[in-house]
């Protein structure tokens, strides 16, 4: 398999961002990055703009941000090419859908699109000035979760005492995805196969710390540092022409769509090379697949690119935990296996599941 690795959930001067998406590229590539996607709110006025193509050496994928009324229900999009629904202006000068939530999620499914809940577990109080923007609304016709938001943990744990530490060190202060996210994932997965992601939600926002000297909060050199989310593709990306770019992203969006990714804090060093696997009648099988008839054994493995604290999941219960570079399981019982991989008490490198079927 080939591996690709990219920022997910960033903002542009086309929404709330303060870059442009060349300059965000260019700093994408010079962190290593292979892809991102871009995601402004409520528009996909990159795409007729052309944004939709390899730039600096960086595969760029435009989708969006959608919010409802009550800018809540956020929506991360991709794979259409038109903004779904009608927009009115909200009281803070922002937009929202006018459609319910459960139909943009199922209007973006219909076109043949895909679609991941947003920080859907925020629930911060104490600072009025950054309100939490929950998903509230029921739906089945999601693809999957980000259940690791850079921008949502940094604010989720802020205080007056470590305000400015936080400020001045973006990533050090990110441990690991949403514990409830990740509780919503594992139930809601045993249920039909749901993809986790990891977004970094990047506006490299410029804010006045002390009152006399202004920084530039998770600029985007420094935040493509922290959460990636890896694909696993069966074919090689190019990069030689428009239909190598269609492609490419076809590629991308599937692996998603199909769990074929993990998820990583770079911060804790390079996840490339992880893999977490299934051997069953001598065949392989990798996240995002359901293996049936569990009468033969099935062997569960995992790779690691160096020694780490690594845990087995099933159906969202721990059951097993070591120290080490590679481990293999016999998987006797039905449901969904993942594993996490932590750097002592910081979460590294987070898997997709593989289903189990009697
Ligand atoms: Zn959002
Ligand atoms: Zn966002």
């Amino acid at each position: 398999m080939y591996e690709y690795s990219g920022a997910v959930h960033i903002h542009s001067i086309y929404s709330d961002g303060t870059g442009k998406i060349e300059d965000i590229a260019k700093a994408a590539f010079d962190s290593g990055l292979d892809f991102i996607m871009m995601t402004d709110h409520n528009t996909l006025k990159p795409v007729s703009d052309g944004y939709n193509r390899w730039i600096n050496g960086v595969l760029v994928i435009i989708g969006y941000e959608i919010n409802d009324l009550q800018n809540k229900n956020h929506y991360l999009a991709f794979g259409i090419d038109e903004v779904i629904g009608t927009y009115k202006e909200l009281d803070n000068g922002e937009l929202g859908c006018k459609l319910n939530a459960e139909d943009y999620v199922k209007q973006i499914k219909e076109r043949g699109g895909i679609g991941f809940l947003a920080h859907p577990d925020e629930q911060r109080q104490h600072l009025p000035e950054h309100p939490s923007y929950p998903w509230i609304s029921e739906t089945e016709d999601y693809t999957g979760i980000e259940i690791w938001n850079h921008m949502s943990e940094w604010i989720e744990g802020m205080n007056e005492s470590n305000k400015i530490d936080r400020f001045l060190h973006p990533l050090k202060s990110i441990v690991a995805p949403n514990e409830r996210s990740i509780k919503r994932w594992d139930k809601a997965a045993e249920k039909r196969h749901i993809t986790a992601i990891g977004g970094v939600d990047a506006h490299a926002l410029k804010q006045n710390v002390l009152g006399f000297f202004e920084v530039e909060i998770f600029a985007y050199k420094v935040l493509f540092k922290s959460v990636r989310t890896h694909v696993l593709t069966d074919e090689p990306i190019a990069a030689n022409s428009k239909e190598d770019y269609e492609t490419g992203v076809n590629l991308i969006l599937d692996a998603l769509k199909n769990g074929k990714c993990f998820i990583s804090n770079h911060y804790y060093g390079s996840a490339k090379g992880f893999r977490f696997f299934a051997e069953f009648r001598g065949i392989t099988c990798n996240m995002g697949d359901d293996i049936t008839n569990i009468g033969s054994p099935v062997i569960l493995k995992v790779l690691v690119p160096k020694e780490c604290r690594i845990r087995l999941i099933h159906n969202g219960v721990l059951v097993d935990e070591i120290i080490a570079m590679n481990a293999s399981w016999n998987a006797e019982k039905a449901g969904i296996y993942r594993v996490e991989c932590w750097q002592g008490d910081k979460g590294w490198i987070f898997s997709n599941h593989i289903r189990l079927n009697n």
